[in-house]
């Protein structure tokens, strides 16, 4: 990223300024760099004070940044700005201070929007509480087949720093943004952007639903050309509704159904496009066919209509559409379908951390042993279980809070068979998955969706996904 002179979005000079950046890490690292590259005067507050932060403090000492470590709570004197990593709770003590004493907070996303040159390229903004990412690439993907220069940057790929301030140079950005950068975010304003879905999360963050809402509905303030919502999720819709946004922004709508004026649908197993085309009234434009998404379950084919809204936004041709969701594959452990052993379909969804995530997973496939559970997170599971019943042939359970699904299962689905493995080894998962086997028949899926974190039994929700792929293997 070098050290180039740079001023911020509005031209200004940051010689001299002293910047607190709260939190080393993923963001703070390269804040503390950049903003040292800058000529700002630099301190980092990080609350930890292990063997890693130790490290990571040495390097930018040796750069000339002041770390301070084990005392995250106290504003250093004389603080002009302060740069927070996103995750950090807007309760905390420090931004009391900061309040009191007048002092800004930017996140890593408002400091990117902040150092954009002038003629950066525009940002199109994916938001929600599932679908970010795979929203965001299948965007990437289109932009790249119509010609653009682009990439897929936020929480995934390139950092948002690099994408603003690095040597490559772009037409416009695929951005992903979650709820905590967001909140964090208060200038920024999008060419246009979306919200896949509202479900709780994060709320022990946020504080209320409420708060939730109003920080991913932020994602469409400013807004020039299009605010994207989803027409079965009023929650969005009404996000844009409260959104102050330039005058002649559209509200564009995407369904699974017929799509009326202004909104991207489908029609017979064609994804077809209402808003932007020449008499939308009467019009629609053909963009692809739904076998041209992977995986073509339902929540996905409304994360390309997304995706496709925002390009179609841009001024991205249909055929581009068309060509950037073919050339699209999922990341691994989203829908992955790992092997067929004896007529049974065995997919890996790691990634379903949340019910709603697997509430949408398992909506996509007719007869379904289900493997779940691992850490709740203060989830409660009686709608998922209630609207999943009729699709469960079984299911197994695994990991710490499984008792929390078990309960929802035989209150909601007492005919479903269920194995309780009792197990949060590691090795469980092989367990489970020759369990699923001696449930399933010929037709059904196994279904790893486990509607929980993963961190009682794995790393993360990548290794446990790979002991499923690993144990499924085993069996073929
Ligand atoms: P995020 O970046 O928001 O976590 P991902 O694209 O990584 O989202 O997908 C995470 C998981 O969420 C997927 O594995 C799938 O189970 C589920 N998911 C993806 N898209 C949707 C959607 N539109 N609605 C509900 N669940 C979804």
């Amino acid at each position: 990223m070098g050290s180039r002179q740079v001023t911020d979005g509005q031209g200004l000079s940051w010689e001299g300024k002293h910047v607190t950046v709260a939190g080393l890490g993923v963001s703070g690292v390269p804040a503390a760099k950049v903003l040292h590259g800058l000529g700002a005067r630099v301190t980092v507050v990080n609350d930890g004070d292990d063997a890693r932060a130790r490290e990571q403090a040495a390097e930018l000492e040796a750069l000339g940044v002041t770390v301070r470590l084990g005392d995250g709570a106290t504003l250093p004197d004389g603080t002009d700005l302060i740069v927070t990593a996103p995750g950090w709770k807007p309760d905390k003590p420090l931004f009391a201070a900061a309040a009191e004493a007048g002092v800004d907070v930017w996140g890593d996303v408002e400091l990117a929007w902040r150092l954009r040159g002038p003629g950066a390229a525009p940002w199109l903004c994916v938001t929600g509480t599932n679908g970010k990412t795979t929203t965001t690439q299948m965007l990437a993907s289109i932009l790249k087949a119509a010609g653009l220069r682009t990439a897929a940057v936020g929480n995934i790929g390139v950092s948002l720093l690099d994408a603003v301030l690095g040597d490559e140079e772009y037409d416009v950005l695929a951005v992903e943004l979650s709820s905590y950068q967001l909140h964090w975010a208060p200038s920024l304003r999008a060419h246009s952007a979306a919200v896949l879905n509202l479900a709780p999360d994060h709320l022990d963050w946020h504080g209320s639903m409420e708060a939730y809402a109003r920080d991913k509905g932020r994602v469409y303030e400013g807004n020039r050309v299009a605010c994207v919502y989803n027409v079965a999720d009023k929650a969005t819709e009404d996000l844009v509704r409260e959104a102050d946004v330039e005058e002649g922004c559209r509200a564009i709508g995407f369904t699974l159904g017929t799509p009326g004026p202004s909104q991207l649908g489908v029609i017979d197993g064609i994804l077809v496009d209402r808003a932007f085309v020449e008499n939308r009234q009467k019009n629609a434009q053909e963009l692809a066919e739904v076998t041209d998404v992977t995986p073509p379950a339902p929540h996905n084919i409304a994360n390309a209509l997304a995706a496709a809204a925002l390009a179609r936004a841009f001024g991205v041709p249909p055929r581009a559409v068309r060509d950037g969701l073919r050339a699209f594959t999922p990341d691994a452990h989203r829908i992955a379908h790992v092997a067929d052993v004896d007529g049974v379909a065995y997919v890996d969804d790691s990634k379903a951390t949340n019910t709603h995530a697997a509430e949408a997973s398992l909506a996509a496939y007719p007869s379904i042993v289900w493997i779940a559970g691992g850490l709740a997170k203060g989830a409660t599971f009686d709608e998922l279980v209630a609207k999943s019943a009729p699709r469960l042939r079984g299911a197994v359970l695994i990991g710490a809070d499984r008792a929390l699904i078990a309960e929802a299962l035989a209150r909601h689905a007492p005919e479903v068979p269920v194995v309780d493995l009792d197990r949060t080894d590691t090795g469980a998962m092989l367990a489970a998955v020759q369990e699923a086997r001696r449930l399933a028949r010929a037709g059904d899926t196994v279904l790893l969706a486990p509607a929980c974190a993963s961190m009682d039994m794995f790393v993360n929700y990548n290794q446990r996904g790979d002991a499923f792929a690993e144990a499924v293997r085993g069996l073929a």
